[in-house]
């Protein structure tokens, strides 16, 4: 039997209540079991929050330098255990390890640049108009916060949204996707290492309809931080709205890319690639449709297709592989799915489109990498997101009509132009609907200290990551002094 897997609430690993676990598979090969972690109840998430409001009061009045250098340990930890926590991704969900070890070096670096937050200025101090008073602001933590995150960047999220809440005092739960609870767990036991104290950060694995829900609606959680599907995540804003609790979404997004053109080709093609097909286009910010200037349309669409033809398939933890299996057979259903509901719509497929038959692959959640062409801009695999390597190619005549279809969908997460034309490229970022904006880059990533999200459905609109995660995770006080005389 593989091993079985705690939380970690008010400083301790516990079994859950229920009794009851809930088991990890390789999508690689789903007859192999990862591990097991506890399937928790409700009563295990109230313990938690019980937990994480009492160690408040005393988190919240330490020094945010102190408050840093648990981050700074956490961080080394991480950093020591790097193989094990990436292996563990790739065989939770089934990207590459590249990839999951690219992610584990973000999750330090990020925890790193947190660790000095406390350096950093937290109000300003304001004119006013009695000459006498001091009028400023200075910003608190908002108490307890509910971590949600997804399975997607089983590391890097769930860091990227414990790091600022810890360094700027709040304490934290964390409901990890089912799917990488192991991953959260191990990021956990680092965290857990660095000595926190008790209650200040802790984990509850289990379903999101019962574990995430509970969190959800505990009135004691302050804040909802959340990256998943909309689905989800609009249930999470009514619920938080209707009881005053702050929140934050990401969701999802269907990110475009427009070749002009006077564009590198070979640059366009070689990032539309990467954009779409890495990470088994399973990210948020992923290549998923492109708007191409009919003059190079030919050109780039075989420069395209001679790449995907290079992807090589395999298990993530191999070390050649481009492009791992997909995370769960839902996701497989749902991209060869969209797949069918393309070819129905007229759509035509010019590469890719079905599980791979060769032998090796029968018990994973594979995929080929997917190209469409003569999509229309209405059809629903250019509307949706799939989540899955599949790339739409349409055709336009200039910018404005690139710009136009673009923006004609309810997403607004990121966005690339390839064009060495700094009009047009101006025109570009003034005018998509889009969070995250590349020039002559990939649509999907953004540096650490640079804010992340999105437009439109994408998101509630605020920021994570950098200085922006401040506006989030802390509340302003704005003070009158007025000296009497
Ligand atoms: P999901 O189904 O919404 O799950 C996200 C998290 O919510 C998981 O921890 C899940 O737990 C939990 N959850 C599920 N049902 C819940 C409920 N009723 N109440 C509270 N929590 C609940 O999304 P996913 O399939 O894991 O992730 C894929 C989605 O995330 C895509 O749409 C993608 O675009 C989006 N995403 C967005 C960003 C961004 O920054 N914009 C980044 C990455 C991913 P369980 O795992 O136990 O169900
Ligand atoms: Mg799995």
């Amino acid at each position: 039997m593989s091993k079985t897997y705690l939380n970690y609430i008010n400083g301790e690993w516990i079994t859950s209540q229920s009794n009851e676990t809930m088991v990890s598979k390789n999508p690689a090969n789903y007859t192999e079991e990862v591990g097991q972690v506890q399937s928790s109840t409700s009563d295990d998430v109230n313990k938690a929050v019980t937990a994480a409001k009492n160690a408040l009061k005393g988190w919240k009045n330490t020094s945010p330098l102190e408050r840093g250098e648990y981050l700074r340990k956490a961080a080394d930890l991480l950093e020591e255990r790097i193989d094990d926590i990436a292996t563990t991704a790739t065989l939770e969900m089934g990207k590459t390890l590249a990839e999951t070890k690219g992610e584990v070096a973000r999750g330090v670096a990020i925890l790193r640049y947190y660790a000095q937050e406390g350096y950093r200025k937290i109000g300003d101090n304001i004119p006013s108009a009695a000459s006498n008073n001091l009028l400023y602001t200075t910003r608190v933590p908002v108490g307890v916060v509910g971590v949600v995150s997804p399975w997607n960047f089983p590391i890097a999220i769930p860091i990227w949204k414990m790091a600022p809440a810890l360094v700027y005092g709040n304490t934290v739960i964390l409901k990890p996707a089912s799917e990488t609870a192991i991953t959260a767990v191990k990021i956990m036991e680092a965290f857990a290492e660095a000595g926190f104290p008790s209650g200040v950060v802790n984990i509850v694995t289990g379903r999101g309809s019962r574990v995430g829900n509970s969190l959800i609606e505990n009135t004691d959680v302050n804040a909802i931080t959340f990256t998943g599907s909309n689905e989800v995540g609009k249930n999470i804003a009514v619920n938080c709205i209707q009881r005053g609790a702050k929140y934050q979404l990401e969701m999802g997004g269907k990110n475009p890319v427009i070749v002009l053109d006077d564009a590198d080709l070979d640059l366009a093609a070689t990032l539309t690639v990467s954009g779409s097909m890495k990470h088994t286009g399973q990210k948020c910010t992923a290549t998923s449709r492109v708007y191409i200037h009919e003059s190079v349309y030919d050109e780039f669409k075989e420069k395209v297709l001679a790449q995907v033809s290079k992807i090589k398939i395999g298990p993530g933890l191999a070390e050649d592989t481009y492009m791992g299996p997909l995370s769960s057979k839902s996701q497989l259903d749902t991209v060869l799915s969209y797949v069918e509901k393309g070819k129905e719509e007229g759509a035509s497929l010019i590469f890719g489109g079905k599980t791979p038959t060769d032998e090796a692959f029968k018990d994973g959640y594979y995929v080929e990498p997917t190209v469409f062409e003569n999509v229309k801009n209405s059809m629903s695999i250019a509307q949706e997101e799939i989540f899955g390597p599949v790339l739409c190619l349409i055709k336009v005549s200039n910018l404005e009509e690139g710009l136009e279809q673009a923006n004609d969908n309810a997403f607004g997460l990121s966005a690339s132009v390839f064009t060495n034309n700094l009009g047009k490229s101006f025109t570009f970022v003034n005018e998509i609907d889009a969070g995250l904006i590349k020039v002559n880059g990939e649509s999907a990533g953004v540096e650490l200290q640079a804010p992340f999200g999105g437009m439109k459905a994408s998101s509630s609109h605020s920021r994570e990551q950098g200085e922006a995660a401040k506006e989030f995770f802390t509340s302003i006080k704005t003070v009158t002094i007025t000296p009497v005389q």
